[in-house]
């Protein structure tokens, strides 16, 4: 049985002075909540907040990107170390944000995979087709190629805590969401994808996240699908009160 993740992907949303109101107000309605991991991914500027906020409580901190390097002169970039040392513990890994507006490729989620992997952090990987590719037919190949690149060169042993997200991209942000038929059918294409990678084991642990327009209201059919291990979830994660209404489905 593969314990669900619910992860709140906050963009670039928020202060530090809102991150504590939203803690305040979250923690309360997801107290003795252990039926699923609850991660919140804020901005990086209001890390060491929603840390301060969030301890003793069993929600875990993530940010949305990392950089490959542990330092060096790349202006305005964040690294793994920096992020440790906080207590951040999770890391969303190629966003399809981050593919569409800023120069993300699948050579670079690799390169972030291995750093986040290797330091400890718990990778979520976005994997996921944009509108044209899923009339096109394309989605399966799109979904293998991405995987086939993001896990190049990665073996099963540095890959334990690997999570992955499937985000059609036309789902995110837009209020369409995958009916969950279709979400588990592409997540089926990941796993098998996962087992010719990382071989039978590792793919029947894996757990694959679906997130694009996640609601307290679809959440509970999403994740009755069995291969839906959990949400990835955006502008409905902003309110503390829908979150914790799509965490307790
Ligand atoms: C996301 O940002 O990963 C996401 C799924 O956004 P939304 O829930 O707003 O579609």
């Amino acid at each position: 049985m593969r314990k669900k993740v619910m992860a709140a992907n906050w963009k670039m949303y928020k202060t530090p002075d809102e991150t504590r109101d939203y803690f305040r107000d979250f923690l309360p309605l997801v107290a003795g909540h252990d039926r699923d991991e609850i991660v919140v991914c804020p901005p990086y500027t209001d890390v060491a907040t929603a840390i301060e906020s969030a301890r003793g409580s069993s929600v875990a901190i993530g940010v949305q990107n990392v950089h490959w390097k542990a330092d060096g002169a790349y202006t305005g970039e964040i690294s793994a170390p920096m992020l440790l040392c906080l207590g951040v513990t999770h890391v969303i890994i190629g966003h399809s944000e981050r593919r569409q507006y800023f120069g993300e490729t699948d050579d670079t989620v690799n390169l972030r995979l291995k750093t986040a992997l290797e330091s400890g952090l718990t990778p979520i990987c976005c994997v996921g087709e944009v509108l044209q590719e899923r009339e096109a037919g394309l989605t399966d190949d799109v979904l293998r190629r991405q995987c086939v690149r993001a896990f190049h060169a990665i073996s099963a042993k540095k890959a334990a805590k690997l999570i992955v997200a499937y985000e059609p991209v036309w789902a995110i942000g837009t209020g369409k969401t995958a009916t969950p038929e279709l979400a588990a059918e592409a997540h089926a294409v990941i796993r098998s994808e996962a087992v010719e990678i990382f071989g039978e084991d590792f793919a029947g642990q894996l757990r694959i996240l679906y997130g694009g327009s996640v609601k307290p209201d679809n959440a509970k059919a999403l994740m009755s699908q069995e291969e839906i291990d959990g949400a990835l979830v955006g502008g409905a994660s902003l309110d503390p009160k829908s979150f914790a209404a799509i965490v307790k489905y």
